[in-house]
């Protein structure tokens, strides 16, 4: 049993560059948003030159003028054409399905920054590791499903993967350089959600507006909803599975609600170390970027004598059974967590429609794990697959 203290690689690791060269997918996004910040903010150290979308062409042409990248991809066909009449005749613009991996094959790139919600992040994060490139991972759907083949894929191409989400970026602070011997446990910390302390009766009452107002980081839809009902915390157990090669019941969740202690990790000695910073995804990404070097930036720092106080408590499993549905599908592996997520991505979008009251995610993406045949160490083939009958299952119930 091994933890990894970088997320990487067997083969030789590449050289990285001063200055790194980054791709944004998902460039239109809550992430793709913190990403370009952080390119202002550091830019003898990160050039953007490459983005992606699905269909926000205006603000894709927006970010086209900020940054005078010459590449992008829109994935949707009708926002492909539009993207043609709006953006200079020189910028090369990759389109439909194919579009993601065109452009990956295409950049000069040498960091892929993949921030697709949902599953579309896994081919072309596939092909960036294929052709050496690093990825910083901010789409923890390509983890929980793919995430033994995009490690072990990462591990021989010698390319690096970096964590962004917060919590994994926090834990690959605290882990470097530490023996991974000494490490007993990775602690990831939740802020519990717009529901912490709503009783567990009334959680069918709640509304869209309600679970997308999250405490404490403004982020997007799904990961907002997956925040409220405690899913973002199960997805992150699986990936911090993969990320650091650790056995699920070394993982552990926290429910910490100021959102300042991003994670931790207790070693064999019982001493804790902790990553702190104000709630703002500019921070992991920046790291994701300059690691191992810590840049100067104009990012504020804590001022311990206003935070009033840090508050940690055990998560409510009982009440939100998605952290034991996950922990359930990250010790089974195989094609299960790819099933949990699927199922779930489809019962957030019934929620999000009106078609599904809360409780009833967690109802159906446990109906749709039940009924699936585990596939162990699955193909890509498989997991797609997977993927595909969880998604016409949880459909059916609905
Ligand atoms: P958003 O919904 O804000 O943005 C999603 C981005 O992905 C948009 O740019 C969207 O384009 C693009 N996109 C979606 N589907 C496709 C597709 N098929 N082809 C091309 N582009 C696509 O999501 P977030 O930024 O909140 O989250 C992105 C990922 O990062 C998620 O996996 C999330 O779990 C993870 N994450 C997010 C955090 C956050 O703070 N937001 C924190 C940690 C992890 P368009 O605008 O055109 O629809």
């Amino acid at each position: 049993m091994t933890i990894s203290s970088a997320s990487s690689a067997s083969a030789p690791a590449r050289p990285r560059p001063h200055r790194r060269k980054v791709l944004v997918l998902g460039s239109t996004g809550s992430i793709g948003h913190s990403a370009l910040k952080v390119a202002q903010d550091i830019p003898d150290r990160m050039e953007i030159v490459g983005l992606a979308a699905q269909r926000s062409v205006e603000a894709l042409v927006r970010q086209v003028a900020e940054t005078g990248v010459k590449q992008v991809a829109v994935t949707d066909a009708q926002a492909a054409e539009r993207a043609r009449q709006l953006l200079p005749a020189d910028v090369e613009i990759f389109d439909g399905s194919r579009g993601l991996v065109d452009l990956v094959k295409a950049t000069e790139a040498d960091l892929v920054l993949v921030a697709i919600v949902g599953t579309a992040g896994l081919e072309p994060a596939l092909e960036a590791i294929r052709l050496g490139k690093d990825l910083a991972v901010a789409s923890k759907e390509i983890l929980v499903m793919a995430g033994e083949a995009v490690m072990g894929a990462a591990k021989a191409q010698g390319v690096w993967v970096l964590p962004v989400d917060s919590e994994h970026n926090a834990i690959y602070q605290c882990l470097e350089g530490r023996d991974p011997a000494h490490v007993r446990r990775l602690l990831l910390t939740a802020s519990g959600g717009p529901f912490r302390k709503v009783d567990a009766t009334e959680l069918e009452h709640v509304t869209v507006a309600q679970a997308l107002k999250h405490p404490t980081w403004n982020m997007g839809r799904k990961i907002t909803i997956d925040s409220a009902t405690l899913f973002n915390k199960g997805l992150e157990m699986i990936e911090a599975r993969w990320l650091f090669d650790v056995p699920m019941s070394r993982v552990d969740v926290v429910v910490h609600p100021q959102s300042i202690v991003h994670s931790m990790v207790e070693f064999v000695d019982s001493s804790v170390l902790a990553q702190l910073s104000h709630s703002d995804m500019c921070f992991p990404i920046q790291y994701a970027v300059t690691w191992p070097d810590r840049v100067s930036n104009t990012l504020p720092p804590l001022d311990f004598a206003r935070l009033a106080a840090l508050h940690f408590e055990a998560p409510r499993v009982d009440v939100f059974p998605a952290l034991r549905l996950a922990r359930e599908a990250g010790e089974a592996g195989g094609t299960l967590p790819a099933v949990l997520n699927a199922a779930n991505e489809v019962a957030v979008e019934a929620f999000l429609n009106e078609r599904l009251n809360f409780p009833a995610i967690w109802a159906t993406v446990e109906e749709v794990m039940q009924k699936h045949s585990n596939v162990e160490h699955p193909s890509l083939e498989a997991i797609i697959e997977a993927d595909a009958w969880a998604r016409r299952m949880a459909e059916g119930l609905l």
